[in-house]
């Protein structure tokens, strides 16, 4: 099975710029998406969560130092900064923005492509891996499947990465309660079937064709691709 593709958000209001960007990221096997008003970012962000973010500075609507900042109070999604100034890096920089990484304009479209790939080597370390679509992010206590983020409540988060780290396993209910709660807490099966239904809710949401969560009859449940 092939790894999804990692998607890279170009955020840049000149349409000849952002058509170059997209084409040499979709040679190096990125799919890419495309947005020209800083108005839409936040909102496109939150609805599908991409893998790197190329921000412009200058941008109609909102500018990059405003989007960075608020991407940054939800998100720890890589962002390249892409400016029209050596002279701006600098003062970027003293801002403490949080962005990954800095390049000028003009920029050679290689070398935009081999930092992107150099900034999510650096950042698969930190975060799982996309596996069957489904990417973990620790720190974040957030998951995304497909791409897009899933609105996990903490016990689902945990029940989802419980089932994934051990694909083809056959959980008991009552190992599943263990892996859940912390303080162990009594609870009973009904809580795992309930949690499952949620979840299993959510990722038919995202992808109804695939089932990864299969009940095992008498026993429990497992993950399965
Ligand atoms: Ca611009």
């Amino acid at each position: 099975m092939n790894a999804p593709l990692a998607t890279i958000l170009i955020v840049e209001d000149e349409p000849k710029l952002a058509a170059l960007l997209a084409d040499y990221l979709a040679q190096s096997n990125f799919h890419t998406a495309h947005i020209a008003n800083g108005m839409e970012v936040i909102p496109a962000v939150r609805a599908a969560m991409p893998d790197l973010i190329l921000l412009d500075l200058m941008l109609p609507g909102r500018d990059g130092i405003d989007l960075c900042r608020e991407l940054r109070s939800f998100s720890d999604v890589p962002i390249v900064m892409v400016t029209a100034k050596v002279e701006e890096i600098d003062r970027l920089l003293g801002l403490q923005l949080g962005a990954d990484d800095y390049i000028c304009k003009p920029f050679s479209p290689r070398e935009v492509v081999a930092r992107v790939q150099a900034i999510l080597r650096r950042a698969g370390r930190q975060r799982t891996p996309a596996e069957n679509g489904l990417g973990f992010d620790d720190d974040q206590h957030s998951a995304s499947y497909q791409n897009q983020r899933l609105d996990l409540t903490p016990v689902e988060f945990r029940l989802l990465k419980t089932l994934f780290s051990s694909q083809g396993r056959v959980f008991s209910r009552d190992q599943l309660m263990n892996s859940l709660y912390e303080d162990y807490r009594v609870v009973t099966d009904r809580t795992v079937d309930s949690h499952i239904k949620n979840l299993r809710r959510k990722l038919d949401a995202v992808s109804p064709d695939r089932e990864l969560i299969k009940s095992v009859y008498g026993v429990g449940y497992k993950f399965e691709a």
